[in-house]
C-alpha cells in the first residue's frame, strides 16, 4: 500500500523559505532530531515505568551514522515510535503548522537568525540540508505495522507500509548538494559534541579503537600480552552529567573533573564552585565555577553553556543572567527559560527575571559564607576574586548591598580589611579638614613608591587598586559611601591630597617665589604642564609631577569604555608641583646666568624621571648634563 498526499500549506513555497532563511544556523537540524529522538526515547521510559511496555526495553541508543555513498545521514532511536495515524497528525499536521507559523513570523525580521538558533524548526528543520527526507518508523503498540513517510521538500508526501522489525524511528536525511559538509564524519562529531555531550540518552556514532590484551592470550618477544586493537561503538555523550546529582553525593575532585570535561582547553582550575539546585517557583539544576580572572575581562565572559534538559542551548547567556555573573563559567540547566522567544523578550520575562535574581542572591551568600567562615582563605583568593566582585558591585544593586560587607581592601603591608574596617583604620588619622575620609590608593607598588613613602612618613595607609575596574568602582563607592574620597598617592602631594588646617611657613618671599616659578615656566611645555608653588615638608621632594585625580579617572574610564558624557579623548595634563621650602630649590636663584636653567631643567627631568616620563632625547640630554653638573 501506498499513499500520495498533500501538507495543508498557506504559504507558498515554505521548503525554500526554510532553507533560505535559516541560512547560518544550518547545523541545529542535527539538534532537533536528536531532540526529537530522545524524547520518544523517554517517552517510552515513562510508559514502561507506568507498566504500560510488557517486557525488556532493551537497547535504547540513539544511533548517528553516514553513509557517503548514498550520501545519507541518519538518526536512528529505538523509542516509542510512530503509527500511520501519529504521523498524519505529528508530522503532517502539528509539527508543519508549528513550522510555518515560526517562518512566517520571523520571515526577515532582524536579527532572526540568532532566535532560531535556539529555537529551532523541530523535525522540519531537516530540511535546511536535505533534499529528501524519509522518516521510517514502527509504534512500541503491539501488531503496529512499520511505515515510511518521504517528501522531497515540496508539500506533496508519500506514505507507505514497510517491513521493519525493531520499535523506534529512523530519520534519513538525503542530503543535498549544498550541504555535503554533513557527510563529513568530522563535522558531525563535532555538532554532537557541541549539542549532545549531556543528553540523557546515550548517542553513538562511529567507533572508536581501544587496546586491549590479546583474547587469545598470545605474547610478544618479551612475554607480555600482546595488545590487539578493537572497534568499539563511540559513545558520544555523558548521560549523566554532574549537575543533576546531588551535591552531597559529589566530591571536590569530582567538579574539578567537571571542570575540564566542560572547558578542555582551559588549563587554570576554577577558584571554586555553587551547585545550583531549585525546583521552586521554577526548575533550575547547574554549576557555576569562579574562575581565575585575568586583566582582559571581555575575552572571559560568556562562557556559561545553557541547557534545557540537557540540551545544549547556547553559550551565550548575556540576558539570561546579569552581566557580571556571565564572568562565570559553568552550565545552567533549566526548561522554565522560554526559548522560543527574541532575546529582547526574555529580558522582560517574569522567570527569567526570578532566575536572575536567584542566581545573583546564591553567589552573594556563597561569598558571604566563605568570608564569614574561613576569612584567610578568603583573604587568599581575593585578588582573583575582586574584579568579579567589584563588576557586580558597579552593575547591580542587589548585590552590592550584600557585597560591601565583604568586599576587601589590601594596603600596601598586605593586609586586607572590609570597607567598614578601613574606615575604622584610618579615621583618626585621614580625615581631612572637612572631616571627609580620604582613602590613599596606589595602582602600582612600584611605579608610585615615592608617592607611596611620602605618605607612609606622614603616617597615612596607602591601599592597592589595581583591577581594571578601578575607576568606575572607585566612583561608585564615593556615590554609595558617605563623605569617603579616593584619591591616587600621585594625584597630588600628599599634604594637598589631606588637606589638615595646618600652615607650613614658607621659606622664601613671594617675590622669591615669583622668579623661581618663571624659570620653570620657561622650561616646561605650557600646554600640558602646570606650574604650582606649594610649601611642603623641607624633605619633600623638590618639584613632584602629579596627575589631578579627576582627569586620570576620566581617561581611564573613558578608556574602559562608558566613560559617561565626555567626548572626544580626554587631554593629557599634569600639575608640575615646586617645593619652594625644599633647600634646592632656593639655591637655584643664587645660580648665575645660564646655571639657574641648567638647574631648573635638572630638578624638572628628575621628577619627569620618577614618574617614568623621560625618554628617547629629552633622557640622553639628562644624562648629559648630569655627568656635566659633575665636572
Ligand atoms: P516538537 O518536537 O517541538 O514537538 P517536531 O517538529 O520536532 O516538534 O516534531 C513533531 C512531533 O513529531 C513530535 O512532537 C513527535 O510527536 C513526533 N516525532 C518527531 N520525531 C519523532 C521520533 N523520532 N519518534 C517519535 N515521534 C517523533
Amino acid at each position: 500500500m501506498s499513499k500520495k498526499g498533500t501538507i495543508n500549506v498557506q504559504t507558498e513555497n515554505i521548503f525554500p523559505l526554510i532553507k533560505k532563511f535559516l541560512y547560518s544556523d544550518h547545523e541545529i537540524f542535527l539538534r532537533e532530531l536528536i531532540s526529537n529522538a530522545v524524547d520518544a526515547t523517554s517517552k517510552l521510559n515513562v510508559l514502561h515505568k507506568a507498566g504500560e511496555i510488557s517486557g525488556e526495553l532493551n537497547n535504547t541508543q540513539i544511533e548517528v551514522s553516514i553513509n557517503k555513498d548514498a550520501k545519507t545521514l541518519t538518526v536512528k532511536d529505538r523509542g516509542i515510535g510512530m503509527t500511520e495515524d501519529e504521523i498524519e497528525k505529528y508530522i503532517n499536521q502539528i509539527a508543519f503548522s508549528g513550522a510555518e507559523e515560526f517562518v512566517k513570523k520571523y520571515e526577515g525580521k532582524e536579527g532572526a537568525e540568532q532566535i532560531i538558533g535556539h529555537f529551532g524548526l523541530g523535525f522540519y528543520s531537516a530540511f535546511m540540508v536535505a533534499d529528501k527526507v524519509e522518516i521510517r518508523t514502527k509504534s512500541y503498540k503491539e501488531n503496529s505495522t512499520a511505515v515510511k513517510w518521504e517528501s522531497d521538500g515540496t508539500p506533496e508526501f508519500t506514505i507507505e507500509n514497510i517491513d521493519k522489525k525493531d520499535r523506534g524511528t529512523e530519520i534519513v536525511l538525503h542530503i543535498a548538494d549544498d550541504s555535503k559538509e554533513f557527510l563529513e564524519e568530522s563535522k558531525i562529531l563535532e555538532l554532537l559534541n557541541k549539542y549532545c555531550k549531556f543528553l540523557p540518552v546515550e548517542i553513538i556514532f562511529g567507533k572508536t579503537s581501544e587496546w586491549v590484551d590479546d583474547p587469545k592470550g598470545e605474547k610478544d618477544k618479551d612475554g607480555n600480552v600482546k595488545k590487539v586493537e578493537i572497534k568499539k561503538p563511540r559513545i558520544i555523550n555523558n548521560t549523566q552529567p554532574l549537575w543533576i546529582k546531588q551535591p552531597k553525593d559529589i566530591k571536590d575532585e569530582e567538579y574539578k573533573a567537571f571542570y575540564r570535561e566542560l572547558y578542555p582547553m582551559t588549563f587554570d582550575e576554577p577558584l571554586f564552585h555553587i551547585h545550583l539546585n531549585v525546583d521552586y517557583p521554577f526548575n533550575l539544576t547547574g554549576i557555576l565555577y569562579f574562575p581565575k580572572l585575568k586583566e582582559n575581562i571581555e575575552v572571559q565572559k560568556n562562557k556559561i553553556k545553557l541547557y534545557s534538559n540537557q540540551v545544549f542551548i547556547t553559550d551565550s547567556v548575556e540576558q539570561i543572567v546579569p552581566e557580571f555573573l556571565t564572568l562565570l563559567h559553568g552550565v545552567i540547566d533549566s526548561p522554565d527559560i522560554p526559548l522560543n522567544v527574541s532575546r529582547s523578550y526574555l529580558q522582560a520575562d517574569a522567570n527569567v527575571k526570578k532566575i536572575s535574581s536567584y542566581i545573583t542572591k546564591k553567589v552573594a551568600d556563597k561569598l558571604n559564607s566563605m568570608f564569614k567562615n574561613n576569612r584567610k582563605d578568603f583573604e587568599s583568593i581575593w585578588d582573583d576574586l575582586k574584579v568579579f566582585v567589584e563588576y557586580g558591585m558597579l552593575t547591580e544593586d542587589k548585590f552590592y548591598d550584600k557585597a560591601v560587607k565583604f568586599a576587601l581592601l589590601k594596603n600596601t603591608e598586605d593586609k586586607y580589611f572590609t570597607i567598614d574596617e578601613y574606615k575604622e583604620h584610618i579615621k583618626a588619622t585621614q580625615s581631612d579638614k572637612n572631616d571627609e575620609l580620604v582613602v590613599l590608593y596606589a595602582n602600582n607598588k612600584e611605579a608610585q613608591h615615592q608617592f607611596i613613602t611620602a605618605a607612609k612618613e606622614r603616617g597615612y595607609d596607602v591601599v592597592i587598586l589595581d583591577s581594571p575596574l578601578t575607576p568606575h568602582y572607585i566612583s561608585k563607592l564615593e556615590q554609595k559611601l558617605e563623605k569617603v574620597k579616593f584619591v591616587r598617592v600621585d594625584a597630588d602631594t600628599v599634604d594637598n591630597l589631606i588637606k589638615k588646617d595646618v600652615d607650613i611657613p614658607s621659606k622664601l618671599s613671594d617675590d622669591e617665589k615669583e622668579k623661581v616659578k618663571a624659570i620653570f615656566e620657561e622650561i616646561v611645555e605650557k600646554d600640558k604642564f602646570t606650574v604650582q608653588m606649594e610649601t611642603m615638608s623641607e624633605t619633600d621632594a623638590p618639584v613632584v609631577i602629579t596627575q589631578p585625580e579627576f582627569i586620570r579617572r576620566m581617561q581611564e574610564q573613558q578608556r574602559l569604555g562608558g566613560g559617561g558624557m565626555m567626548m572626544g579623548t580626554f587631554p593629557e595634563m599634569y600639575n608640575f608641583v615646586v617645593n619652594v621650602n625644599n633647600p634646592v630649590i632656593g639655591n637655584i636663584l643664587r645660580k648665575k646666568g645660564d646655571n639657574k636653567k641648567k638647574y631648573a631643567k635638572q630638578l624638572s627631568d628628575l621628577a619627569m624621571l620618577s614618574q617614568g616620563m623621560l625618554t628617547g632625547e629629552k633622557l640622553t640630554d639628562f644624562i648629559k648634563r648630569s655627568v656635566d653638573l659633575m665636572k
